[in-house]
């Protein structure tokens, strides 16, 4: 057997953002000794770089808010195929996160009678993002990371050790969810600085890892999303759910090339920011789809008029969900009417002074200054869309935030599918970290606490190891002798074929030659052979990476060829319109090899199986929230009929 450091534990986050912090805390408040294993460093979650804020109907600026509201928002931006039981306990929720937190040490922006402020944001009828400046995943983090010393200091008190029920595993990587037979046993990994593995024994694992963006060549995101626990969890045998619907985010700065992706807020248009075209029109008015047209402005006047007095003006449509956003600039560069470097123009100068500017988009002005030289108070900045969130995830229990199919696994945060549907709305994803990650943790722990403890299979920790060890000893191809592959050659051969094949516009023929190239990839990714030894080796790193990110990607391409229509983040040119009949159907990808590799050292053979489902109805008191002439634009015949 392999040298590993073995350790147990009744409940192992992996994750260590909003959703994992929120996880352990809720886990280790309910007695369970908790261990939360990150692969970056502490704090340094995807959670930290978000902006805009946290979208809760506190009804602090509009009293007209309250948690129906903003569920029936969520539901039409995510255009009903969202898991309605998670939109309801997440409407519901949301306000109780944000006050939990502010009773932690949250500092969040004031009204002037001293309330949580709150900013307006796509989709969202009232402001309701309550935010720090645009740094509001710094205090988030910030408050979850001095909730987990503050439990720390009371478990030294009581124990003399201040680990004693409450472990963060810094720069430490997840490769597997061990099982004993089909419960969840304990996760095995390795340290990144060291490259030594070990073992994690525990009866309930919470996987929190974020998402998939480094498949992608344009993202928003960093490093850490190669979607490691949405791979995980496939291996272990859990079901992913409508990996078709990936999140293009319409404003990504386009220049200089080197920080093309990088994210431009969303609270710039929440603040009055306009999107403008070449020939200088403000184009999104050409823009506003049938089930959106009765709420959005008609003219430029209206929607100014809308940002003093929303009571009596509809929302600009720079406001619209950002599915409908990002496809419009799409269309407008494709017109050639784009900016000179491929995107469109996005003006906050000529709509603020230049102190509110700064005041209010303090990171974006910082940004723009240091990164592209261009000063946001004065000129326009040029926008373009870039990946930046995945709505499909793990199929999991809406109420415990259970993995399907897997006793012992659960999952929250990003990772997890179904919350959102087809597209999130902005700001719906800090809330949806508080309140699943909170369930997550506490249903981890009460599995954790009725459970036997499970037994690991050392087959299986040796398995893991060789798995991991592979890219010491890959081989070149045979019969010609060729070096073994590059691992950062097949990164970029992966990211530019799903940016250009799989990306914002998809057709039948572009999916199909993407999936043929995910094969090849797959073939070359195991001949991913690096140099060196196990301490910090990057390519090593990324060579082990390349499993989850190709899995991930066949599971996005193969579920976007089968959806043949356009609904939020997945749009067909071949099927550009939503259709009602599809509105009821998630589509499911599995592992066609159910042992997931585990029985041999190829754990990569396993293709990806679809499987169409039939979603629960919506209960029939949350359809009477909207009015009848809307849900005849969304709901199938059959449903409308019941
Ligand atoms: P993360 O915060 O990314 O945490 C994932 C954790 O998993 C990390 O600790 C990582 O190290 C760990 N991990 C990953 N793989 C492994 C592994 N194999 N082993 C061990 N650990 C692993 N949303 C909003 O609601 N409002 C906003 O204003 C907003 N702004 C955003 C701005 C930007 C620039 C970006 C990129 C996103 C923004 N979002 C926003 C989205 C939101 O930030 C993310 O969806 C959310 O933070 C995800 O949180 P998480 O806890 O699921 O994952």
């Amino acid at each position: 057997m392999s040298v590993v450091d073995r350790q147990e534990w009744d409940v192992v986050v992996v994750g260590a953002g909003g959703a994992g912090l929120r996880a352990a805390i809720e886990a280790r408040e309910r007695g369970a000794r908790t261990a939360v294993i990150c692969k970056s460093l502490f704090g340094k979650a995807h959670t930290v770089m978000a902006e805009g804020g946290i979208a809760a109907a506190m009804g602090n600026v509009n009293s007209g808010d309250d948690w129906k509201v903003h569920f029936r928002d969520t539901m039409r931006g995510g255009k009903f195929l969202n898991q309605w039981r998670m939109a309801e306990l997440h409407a519901q929720e949301a306000p109780q996160r944000v006050w939990e937190l502010e009773t932690w040490g949250a500092l969040f922006d004031r009204t002037k009678d001293g309330r949580i402020s709150q900013r307006n944001f796509g989709g969202h009828e009232y402001p309701r993002l309550a935010h720090v400046g645009d740094r509001t995943g710094l205090e988030l983090i910030r408050t979850l990371q001095q909730k987990i010393v503050s439990l720390q200091q009371e478990d030294f008190r009581e124990t003399g050790d201040y680990e004693s029920r409450l472990k963060v595993f810094q720069e430490c990587t997840v490769t597997r969810v061990l099982k004993d037979g089909p419960r969840v046993s304990g996760v095995f990994g390795y340290e990144r600085e060291s490259g030594r593995f070990f073992v994690m024994e525990a009866p309930a694992v919470v996987v929190a890892t974020g998402g998939i963006g480094k498949s992608f060549k344009v993202t928003s995101n960093s490093w850490e999303y190669t979607g490691d626990g949405h791979a995980l969890a496939l291996l272990a045998g859990a079901p992913l759910l409508n990996m078709e619907f990936v999140q293009f985010h319409p404003t990504g700065m386009v220049w200089p090339p080197s920080v093309k992706g990088i994210l431009v807020t969303e609270s710039v248009r929440g603040d009055g920011g306009v999107l403008r075209n070449s020939e200088g029109k403000r184009f999104m008015f050409d823009y506003i789809p049938d089930v959106f047209k009765e709420k959005y402005a008609e003219s430029e006047d209206e929607g100014d008029r809308w940002y003093d007095d929303p009571d009596r003006n509809r929302r600009p449509p720079e406001l619209l969900p950002r599915d409908e956003v990002a496809r419009a600039i799409n269309a407008e560069v494709k017109a050639g009417r784009g900016s000179p470097h491929g995107g469109v123009f996005l003006d906050v100068s000529t709509r603020m002074p230049a102190e509110v500017i700064k005041r209010r988009l303090p990171s974006m002005y910082h940004q723009f200054k240091e990164l592209a030289d261009v000063d946001i108070t004065a000129e326009a900045m040029e926008v373009g869309p870039t990946c930046h969130y995945v709505m499909g995830g793990i199929a999991v229990d809406s109420d415990s935030a259970a993995a399907r199919g897997v006793p012992g696994l659960f999952a929250a945060g990003e990772v997890a599918g179904g919350m959102h549907g087809s597209n999130r709305l902005g700001g719906n994803s800090l809330s949806d970290l508080l309140v699943f990650g909170r369930r997550a943790g506490w249903h981890a722990a009460e599995y954790a606490g009725g459970a036997a403890r499970p037994r690991v299979d050392d087959a299986q920790v040796d398995t893991a190891a060789a798995e991991a060890l592979r890219p010491f000893s890959a081989e070149g191809e045979e019969p010609v002798e060729r070096p073994p592959e590059n691992p950062y050659s097949v990164h970029q051969e992966l990211q530019q074929t799903m940016n250009d094949l799989v990306g914002i516009i998809r057709r039948e023929h572009e999916m199909e030659q993407a999936l043929a190239k995910l094969a090849e990839l797959r073939v070359r990714a195991r001949r991913a052979g690096v140099e060196g030894h196990r301490q910090f080796n990057p390519g090593w790193h990324l060579a082990l990476d390349l499993r989850n990110m190709l899995l991930v990607s066949e599971c996005v391409a193969r579920a976007a060829l089968e959806r043949t229509e356009s609904r939020g983040g997945h749009t067909r040119e071949d099927h550009s319109a939503m259709d009602r009949s599809w509105r009821n159907v998630n589509l499911l990808c599995a592992l066609t090899d159910p042992t997931g590799g585990l029985a041999g050292t190829d754990s990569v053979r396993g293709q990806i199986a679809l499987t169409r489902e039939t979603t629960e109805p919506v209960r029939p008191d949350l359809l009477a929230l909207f009015e009848k002439d809307e849900l005849v634009k969304y709901l199938a015949e059959e449903e409308l009929y019941e």
